[in-house]
Order: structure tokens, then C-alpha cells, then sequence
């Protein structure tokens, strides 16, 4: 084969990188294995799927919680059912409620925004920077009289700049609550990731880094904070536990975790640092050799060191070229996307995020929208965010995974420099 010919891109019928097919298999999942099933099942045998059956550490549910009590050093951690069960069970142990205002980033899940508007508040969205997180820059220009806390997500494992967030939070008397749903185990500057803010939460679903099957953690170092999410995540908590809580009795709902949950999220934690360790080299083996190349700029992540690498993204000059980067990527054999394109709703992106745009609710009174206690001219349209829009648009992102082995990684780089050079 002519050099010519290996350099026709896959896309145009030239020879793809490679023909093998990535495997699908991808983070806590993936590694699945006779230790889940053995304490999943012990969990059935012992016929008590209830945690509350089980006292100390003879409950799942007590020992994951200690696990992300020393991981993050918050003293007081709480598993629930989901991540956002977690974000929740967190704005209200907070006291963030109706006439409130949460301050998130317009790049995110969706659930970040429902979790708000679920107690009765109202996202108000802000741009992201080429972290593709929370610009810090940008927040305060969005704060009000209303507003009650600032919502950081670490997307796709990469820590957001944390001490400018922090110092806008601390100027203006804000809560600052972590999402660090995609970011379980990762760090910024040596800090643990979801221990910055006054509340830090954790999502164990089946597309996180690792897996209850579905699960979630609120951490803190606050006892008021942690009584209150506690009595949220259990209808009839308050009148037996926390011990010894200050906090009067207010309606909770059932965000429990079950220990078969528990059991899974224990042996999966101890899988997180070997997937973390693989991903980030993974990764530096393929970042590494993209820096040089010209075309494209690298997504800025704040501290590579602590940053999950379940991803590597890329901007090109613009959304026409990164549908065609990926598109000739993925002809090339690779796995790749992009994020924002017009006609693919992803609601990690908020002009999809329909709910919030056209304020949907479940009553017949539009609240909490209409509550009088929020500012009745909050709008919400896709061109609020045109940065946000912008580096989504231009993003390629490309999915990593630990089972990933160095050739994956060569083949990876082989195709983003061949598609470089062919598309721009
Ligand atoms: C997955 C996710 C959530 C919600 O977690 P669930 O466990 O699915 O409820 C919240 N925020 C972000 C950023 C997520 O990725």
C-alpha cells in the first residue's frame, strides 16, 4: 500500500486505522465479578435486604458509607438510591427550597437541574470555560438576592477550578454543593473531589465509575447538614434516627439504599483506584502525542493527576468540522462523538434540557416556576449560553475505558492525527 493510499481517509475509502472492534466493556461494570456475586447473594441469603437490619458493620450500607467518609474525609456520609436521590437529599440538607435560587453550569446531566427544581428552587445557569466546567469567572454576575448556593460539576471526571468557585461562594455567604456524580475517587490539587463544598454527592449508577447497580452519596462535614438529608432520604427517620439531631421533623421520602445495593458498592470501591490508574495512564498515552498536533486544542483539565480520565475531548475550529472529525474518526475505527449537535438531543446540554426551558411541572399550578416567592421574569432560551454552545459545539470527545490495552490507545492517536490532517 502507497503512502497515499494508508493516507486516504477511512471516510473517503481509504484503509481504516484499524479494523478491530474496541470492546464495549466499560468502567465499574466491567469488572463485575465472583466478588460482587458472592456478596450480593450473601445479602440474599441472609434473607435481610432492609440495611436498617443489620447493625454496624454487618450492613453494606454502613460500611459504603464509612468507605466515602475516608475517602473524602467528610465525617458524615449517606448512601441513597441514586445520584439524584444524593443531589436532593443534599440542596435540602442545605435549606435550599422554594424561592431559591442554584446556581449550575449549562453542561451538565439534566439531574443536576431537576434535583433543583425538585425542592422547590430554580436553576440559573452559567457558562462553562474549556475545562467544559463552571467558569468561576462567570458566576457572579448571575447572583441575586435569591440565591442560595453554587452547584460545581465535575463532568466527565475533570475536576472544576475549585478555589476560584470557593472564593466567589465564601464573598457572597453562597452553599457550594458538589456534583460529582462523574467523578467518584477523583481529586483537584490533592483534595478529594465532592470534600471542597459545604455538601459533596456521588452517583453509584451503571454509567459511573463505579457501580451499586444504582446508588448514590451525600458526604459533609456538617452534622446539621447531614441529620436534615438524612431525614429527607426516609419518611419516618426522624422519630428514631440521626441520634440525638436538633433538626424538627419534616417529610421525608424513600431514597433509602438496600444492602444488596450496598454490597455491590463495597466490592466495587475497592476496584476504584485500580480504574483510575489505568484510565490516567491510558490517557496520557494518547494526550501526550495530541498536544503536538496543530488542528485541534486539547480540553484544559485543571489537574491531570486528579482527574478521573474516563474521557479525552478536543476542540477543532468549528461544529461543522468536529461532526466531521468524529464521523471520520469512528470510520477510522474509533470510538468518538461529538457533544452538541443541533439535531441530537443530549441532555447534558441545556438547550435540551426541555423541562427547564419551557418550565415544565407536575401540578396544575406550574410551580415551582410560578411561586411568588421567584422572580417571575427568569427566562430561559438556548442562546443564553453562547460559550457554552460554542465549546460544546467544537468538542470531539473521545470514550476511554480500563480494559482499553496500549494499542487502543496508538490506534487512537494514529486516527486523530491521520483525520487531522485530512479533514482540516
Ligand atoms: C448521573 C448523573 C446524575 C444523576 O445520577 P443518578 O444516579 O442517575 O440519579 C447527576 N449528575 C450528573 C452530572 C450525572 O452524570
Amino acid at each position: 500500500m502507497s503512502k497515499v493510499e494508508a493516507e486516504l481517509l477511512a471516510l473517503h475509502g481509504g484503509p481504516p486505522v484499524t479494523v478491530e472492534k474496541f470492546p464495549d466493556a466499560w468502567l465499574g461494570p466491567a469488572e463485575i465479578g465472583e466478588e460482587e456475586i458472592a456478596a450480593v447473594t450473601g445479602v440474599l441469603r441472609s434473607r435481610k435486604i432492609f440495611r436498617f437490619l443489620h447493625e454496624g458493620d454487618a450492613s453494606y450500607c454502613n460500611r459504603l458509607e464509612k468507605l466515602f467518609s475516608e475517602r473524602t474525609g467528610c465525617e458524615y456520609s449517606l448512601a441513597v438510591g441514586g445520584g439524584t436521590a444524593a443531589l436532593i437529599c443534599g440542596l435540602v440538607g442545605l435549606g435550599v427550597g422554594e424561592g431559591d435560587e442554584v446556581i449550575i453550569p449549562g453542561h451538565t446531566y439534566i439531574a443536576s437541574a431537576s434535583a433543583v427544581l425538585i425542592v422547590g428552587a430554580v436553576p440559573v445557569l452559567t457558562e462553562i470555560d474549556s475545562s467544559l466546567n463552571m467558569d468561576p469567572d462567570e458566576i457572579e454576575n448571575r447572583i441575586t438576592s435569591r440565591t442560595r448556593a453554587i452547584m460545581p460539576v465535575h463532568m466527565r471526571g475533570v475536576p472544576c477550578r475549585m478555589e476560584g468557585i470557593l472564593e466567589v461562594a465564601r464573598k457572597h455567604g453562597l452553599k457550594v454543593i458538589e456534583d460529582a456524580a462523574q467523578a467518584c475517587g477523583g481529586s483537584y490539587k490533592g483534595r478529594p473531589l465532592g470534600s471542597f463544598g459545604e455538601v459533596g454527592c456521588f452517583s453509584l449508577q451503571q454509567y459511573k465509575i463505579i457501580t451499586s447497580g444504582e446508588g448514590g452519596v451525600v458526604v459533609t462535614r456538617d452534622k446539621e447538614v447531614f441529620d436534615r438529608a438524612a431525614i429527607r432520604h426516609d419518611s419516618a427517620m426522624c422519630y428514631w434516627k440521626p441520634e440525638g439531631s436538633s433538626v424538627r421533623p419534616f417529610a421525608g421520602e424513600n431514597f433509602r439504599m438496600n444492602e444488596m445495593e450496598g454490597a455491590l458498592g463495597v466490592v466495587q470501591f475497592g476496584r476504584l483506584d485500580g480504574i483510575l490508574a489505568t484510565l490516567r495512564s491510558l490517557k496520557k498515552r494518547i494526550v501526550e502525542p495530541l498536544a503536538e498536533i496543530e488542528e485541534i486544542q486539547l480540553q484544559d483539565v485543571p489537574d491531570p493527576e486528579g482527574e478521573c480520565a474516563v474521557q479525552a475531548a478536543f476542540f477543532t475550529k468549528d461544529p461543522e468540522t468536529a461532526r466531521l472529525f468524529a464521523e471520520a474518526l469512528r470510520a477510522e475505527g474509533i470510538p468518538a462523538g461529538s457533544i452538541y449537535d443541533k439535531g441530537i438531543p443530549d441532555r447534558h446540554v441545556f438547550p435540551f434540557w426541555e423541562y427547564v426551558m419551557e418550565k415544565g411541572s407536575s401540578d396544575r399550578h406550574g410551580r415551582p416556576w410560578t411561586s411568588p416567592l421567584h422572580d417571575p421574569n427568569r427566562r430561559y432560551h438556548s442562546a443564553m449560553l453562547p460559550r457554552t454552545l460554542d465549546l460544546l459545539g467544537r468538542a470531539v470527545v473521545l470514550q476511554l475505558s480500563q480494559v482499553f490495552e496500549d494499542r487502543h490507545a496508538d490506534w487512537i492517536v494514529e486516527a486523530v492525527k491521520k483525520v487531522a490532517r485530512g479533514v482540516l
